[in-house]
């Protein structure tokens, strides 16, 4: 009798736990870059650097594949394929090549990543895009049957952007044409993508009127969140603010709830084109 109690009761382990874990996710993030910008000196970007701290950098441009079982999700498409390989002055303003020197090859394409990591382009489910500017809603058009996640207020901006937020940074043939007919969930706030809270959007205007962060509870528990411009780079958590803001107030607000948020869940928090950051731990896995 013994026996069989004990029998009855390692088979209700043996059933209870693989259920136990089911009931939590199992997502992962893949970290890259759509090649790289640079070099150039970093106070070009952050102005208010200190001299102490002025050197040239080569930065990533970052991008994010989120697998979740519900679905593929990308988090950035970077600068568009027609800059790669040297081909920049054919479709970006020559003034912005100049400035951030693309290095990107054909390969570093999200559509090629994607292929490389094991899955085809058009599996993926949902885009979300942080901003409009070029080297972060770039491709887009890769995607048309995707679910388009993006703040109402951006796609806004990116038709018609205020007159001293042109220049350059907003590439009409990213989101003209084809794109104007995509799905686009149009948020106007904090979004819970697959309603079981482990991919959170979180809006972190500032850098430009509607940008977004996405914030991930991997399989193992920990939390990551991907602030993209809401912070470039480890020094505009030291007090120098990057040089290109739609808000300063909003910039400086989004930093501290991005902060606010790290600190809560003991999260890891990565900037969008920090080069120190991408060196240690960009091009891999993280579960
Ligand atoms: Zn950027």
């Amino acid at each position: 009798m013994r026996k069989l109690g004990l029998a009855l009761a390692l088979l209700s382990m043996v059933c209870l736990v693989p259920s136990a874990f089911s009931q939590a996710p199992q997502v992962k993030v893949y970290w890259t870059t759509s090649g790289k910008f640079g070099p150039f000196p970093l106070q070009d970007l952050v102005p208010s650097l200190p001299k102490e701290k002025h050197r040239d950098v080569i930065i990533p441009v970052n991008m994010w594949v989120i697998d979740h079982p519900k679905g593929l999700v990308v988090f950035d498409t970077g600068n568009n394929a027609a800059v790669s390989d040297g081909k920049c002055n054919s479709y970006w303003d020559a003034g912005m090549c100049g400035l951030l020197k693309p290095s990107q090859k054909r390969e570093d394409v999200i559509d090629a990543q994607l292929k490389t990591l094991g899955y085809a382009p058009e599996k993926v489910k949902v885009v979300i895009t942080s901003h409009s500017h070029l080297d972060h809603i770039g491709n887009i058009k890769l995607f048309p049957n995707a679910v388009h996640v993006i703040q109402k207020k951006e796609l806004y901006q990116a038709w018609w952007p205020e007159k001293f937020q042109r220049g350059g940074a907003f590439v009409m043939g990213d989101f003209d044409g084809p794109a104007r007919e995509f799905n686009y969930l149009e948020l106007e706030g904090d979004y819970d993508l697959f309603g079981d809270g482990t991919v959170m959007v979180l809006s972190t205007p500032g850098h430009t009127l509607g940008h977004q962060s996405v914030k991930v509870k991997l399989g193992s528990g920990k939390t990551m969140i991907m602030a993209q411009d809401a912070i470039w780079f480890t020094v505009n958590m030291e007090g120098y603010p990057a040089g290109l803001n739609y808000s300063v107030k909003d910039y400086n607000n989004s930093i501290q709830r991005l902060k606010m948020f790290r600190d809560l869940e003991n999260a890891d928090l990565f900037f969008g084109h920090d080069p120190d950051q991408y060196n240690q731990g960009g091009g891999k896995w993280y579960r």
